[in-house]
């Protein structure tokens, strides 16, 4: 374990299953403290937060929506309380809805998307943001945002307003990357490619990753713990001078 990280508290929303639970797996074999949030599946979060403390790490489980300013308000007092300070966050927490064309689509589809995807990764990197900043008496820290290559493809005939959120992302991390580089925090992005998770079976995308996977110029579909490296390098010491941006982790797509 590296000295430099031990006592490290990370906060991942999301973080019961697929890259999130990935994330904390790795986070807490690497000395941080975990506070795994999720919102439905309290027995996928609990096995998570189980799984760390069983090895000897530290970590609880926190149910929340992340569209909701209270809850989310109360999940960072919750793991202030039973972790201490967050030094990062991986703002992970995200939804797709299933495939439609924007002539098919209604404002409450596209709204919830902009909430959870959107509002959510706001109201987590506000909250982080008051505790990790100098500005606020805090020590630094590191934000990480999970995008999505969409971004950059658009997802035509799929969910354009997916594609949209995380573009959204990507500029919010320039931005806030700026407007807090000089507090000791670094705001980073990560564009996974086409990862084999629940997220597409669980909106209604079946196959998805079997029918997509062939065209992924490395010829095979990311696992969750390949995006999850990438996340824990960049909320690591050796990412020091890595702010403002977004890496693609997606095989070339
Ligand atoms: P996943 O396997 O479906 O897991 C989603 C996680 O988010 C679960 O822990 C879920 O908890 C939680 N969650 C969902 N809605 C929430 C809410 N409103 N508040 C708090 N937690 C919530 O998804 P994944 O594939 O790991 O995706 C993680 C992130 O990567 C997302 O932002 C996604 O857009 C992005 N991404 C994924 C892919 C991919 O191909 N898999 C590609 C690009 C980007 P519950 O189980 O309790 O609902």
């Amino acid at each position: 374990m590296a000295a430099q990280q031990v006592d490290r508290v990370v906060m991942i929303t999301g973080g019961s299953r697929g890259i999130g639970a990935a994330t904390a797996r790795l986070a807490a074999a690497q000395g941080y403290a975990v506070c795994v949030n999720y919102t439905r599946d309290a027995t996928a979060a609990g096995r998570i937060a189980g799984a760390i403390v069983a090895d000897g790490g530290r970590a609880i489980a926190v149910k929340a929506d992340v569209a909701d300013e209270a809850e989310v308000v109360a999940l960072f007092a919750t793991c202030d309380r039973e972790l201490g300070r967050i030094s990062a966050l991986l703002n992970n927490a995200g939804v797709v809805a299933p495939a439609a064309r924007v002539d098919q689509m209604d404002a409450e589809r596209i709204l919830r998307i902009l909430h959870i995807n959107v509002l959510g990764a706001f109201l987590a990197a506000r909250e982080a943001v008051r505790r990790m900043s100098t500005r606020h008496g805090g020590a630094g820290g590191v934000i990480v945002n999970i995008s999505s290559a969409a971004a950059r493809l658009g997802a035509p005939a799929e969910y354009v307003d997916y594609a949209a959120s995380k573009g959204a992302i990507d500029t919010m991390t320039v931005g806030l990357a700026r407007e807090v580089a000089a507090e000791g925090i670094r705001v980073v992005g990560i564009r996974p490619g086409l990862i084999d998770t629940d997220i597409h079976a669980s909106h209604g995308a079946v196959g998805r990753v079997e029918r997509l996977a062939p065209a992924v110029p490395v010829g095979r579909a990311g696992s969750a713990e390949e995006v999850a490296r990438a996340a824990i390098w960049l909320m690591g010491d050796e990412a020091s001078y890595v702010t403002g941006t977004t890496l693609d982790v997606a095989g070339g797509r």
